[in-house]
């Protein structure tokens, strides 16, 4: 079926009848067809009630069917075959096989979700059963589950057209803890968009379930994602963008009547810690390693390495030498969006004017429109401590080394960086002590700390953390990838003195669902 350039409100495909985005192929600067008119404001109201009015009995459905209608969405769009590939291809500039794991990655992100709700643990189930002959007073039976927030507004990422976009892992999660979702496209792809959009409301029809579960929208930030988070119905908001598209969203949800979670992934830069004895031993491999994670993907990964931090010395001048030979060997790649390029060009530009930095090489000049050509530049440490612009999140492929003198200045520069999602450190037996001097500032800084790895490729699991401090996110206490992103949609809920037969089915005392649960302090087997 032709692309349509409808939105889906519900089951329903109704054009928007605002102002119109088209999506630009950033690899030739052309339009593509068709026009996605914007949602009006009486859309995204439509939307949000029509979520609202599913949220109770979307969030009654068993733990079964809504494991069902995870992987129901997986498979409709693996179905939707070469022509989801072809058109985030056109979207982004991406090359088809990295669209091709994409599409992997989310359908697995579905799937591993499914395997979540099925197990039920995110449930938490706590049970303090009664005490009535407690002196000097009885106690009550008390039990604790998690129960879904409400509808949650999702805006995709420009950087994961498929991962964090339409059914991405914002979605996912949110489905999987019981929320209708409310997508805001981004306005980069909105025809990968609407061929997604399809697909979770094709599943959604074939699943029997509430139209309202899932909208697909789209429009500019500024009217309809603040109209999104402005609305009451939304309970709580997911969020991978820039550092003021996220604050806005942050400050419309805190100005309602109601105030909301923002769960925004915003800036990194991604730290990575070069000690002396791996510099020294490994040096060269080091600096290929880097490049090769600093230039993947044109650098358009909110883990992108976009600082070195190292002492001065004779490797770390190797270290230099080599990495500056690897990138000038980089071929500039189309970057995702003409904005995204111009931003990159004015961080570049920014940083060719600052006294302070100094250019190490570029890589291979642009051949097309919208090309990154990677940039590594060096700055001494005392430097980077007086000056907050090179503290600044350049997206794309460009990194800056901070020399330092001693691993006291190390310590310094760490201590005086911002939230980051991740730190990385690359060291050896003798560098032990140095990184685990380190480590404390690490930990208050980053959401997730690597040894000898490189921060780019997040891998979707358990213990995956990807989340940090302001203003890696505006909420210190989540991840938005792996199994724990769905606690981001989940609330607490106490049931004190119920009789078995009025209690949901997680709570009951036969435990119907065979729930491991908190018994009278005691963890179930
Ligand atoms: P963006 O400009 O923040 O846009 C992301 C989404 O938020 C879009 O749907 C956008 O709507 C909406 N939005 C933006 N500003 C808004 C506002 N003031 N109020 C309401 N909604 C708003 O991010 P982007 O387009 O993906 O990329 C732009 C820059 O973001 C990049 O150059 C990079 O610096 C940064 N970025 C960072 C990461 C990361 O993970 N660290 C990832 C991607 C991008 P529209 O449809 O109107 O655009």
């Amino acid at each position: 079926m032709p692309l349509t350039g409808n939105l889906l409100i519900g089951q329903r495909a109704v054009p928007g009848t605002e102002a119109p985005i088209h999506a630009i192929d950033p690899a030739t600067d052309q339009p593509l067809e068709p026009a996605y008119p914007g949602a009006s404001a009486e859309q995204v109201v439509q939307a949000c009630a029509l979520a609202w009015a599913a949220f109770d009995a979307y969030r009654d459905t068993s733990l079964e069917q809504r494991a069902c209608f995870l992987e129901t969405i997986a498979e409709q769009i693996e179905a939707l075959g070469d022509e989801l590939i072809e058109r985030a291809v056109a979207e982004t500039g991406l090359p088809s096989a990295r669209i091709l794991g994409e599409r992997g990655r989310t359908s697995t992100q579905l799937r591993s979700f499914a395997r979540v709700v099925r197990a039920g643990e995110w449930l938490d189930v706590r049970v303090d059963t009664a005490l009535p002959e407690r002196q000097p007073l009885p106690r009550p039976d008390l039990r604790q589950r998690q129960v879904a927030v409400g509808p949650v507004a999702v805006f995709g990422a420009s950087n994961f057209p498929l991962a964090f976009s339409v059914a991405g892992g914002d979605t996912a999660s949110a489905l999987a803890a019981g929320c209708p979702v409310v997508v805001k496209a981004h306005s980069a792809h909105p025809g990968t968009g609407e061929l997604v959009g399809r697909a979770v409301a094709k599943a959604a029809q074939l699943c029997g379930l509430p139209e309202g579960v899932f909208s697909l929208l789209y429009g500019a930030g500024r009217a309809v994602g603040i109209g999104l988070v402005s609305d009451p119905r939304i309970k709580a908001v997911g969020f991978t963008g820039s550092r003021s598209g996220g604050l806005a969203l942050c400050q419309a949800a805190q100005a309602r009547p109601e105030p909301i979670p923002v769960y925004a992934e915003m800036a990194s830069i991604n730290p990575v810690l070069l000690f002396d004895a791996a510099l020294h031993n490994r040096g060269e491999a080091l600096a290929q390693g880097f490049v090769a994670s600093l230039t993947q993907g044109a650098g358009q990964f909110c883990t992108n390495p976009g600082l070195v931090i190292a002492r001065q010395g004779p490797a770390l001048q190797r270290f230099i030498e080599t990495a500056s030979e690897h990138l000038r060997q980089a071929q500039a790649q189309t970057m995702l969006t003409p904005g995204i390029f111009n931003a990159y060009q004015a961080g570049i530009a920014a940083l060719a004017e600052n006294r302070n930095a100094q250019l190490a090489a570029r890589g291979l000049p642009a051949q097309g429109p919208n090309q990154c050509q990677a940039q590594l530049l060096l700055t001494e440490a005392n430097a980077f401590l007086a000056d907050p612009a090179l503290h600044a999140e350049v997206f794309g492929a460009a990194s800056l080394v901070v020399v330092c003198t001693s691993d006291d200045q190390m310590r310094e520069v760490t201590e005086h960086l911002e939230g980051q999602l991740t730190a990385t450190l690359h060291m050896d037996d003798a560098d032990l002590d140095a990184a685990r001097a380190l480590l404390p500032i690490l930990e208050r800084k980053a959401g997730r700390i690597l040894v000898n790895g490189w921060p780019t490729g997040v891998e979707v699991c358990d213990a995956m953390v990807h989340g940090g401090p302001f203003p890696a996110t505006s909420n210190t206490r989540s991840t938005s990838v792996g199994s724990a992103a769905i606690l981001r949609f989940l609330r607490p809920v106490c049931y004190q003195g119920f009789p078995d037969a009025l209690l949901p089915s997680a709570l009951q005392h036969a435990n119907p669902l065979h729930l491991r649960r908190l018994l009278d302090s005691q963890r179930e087997a």
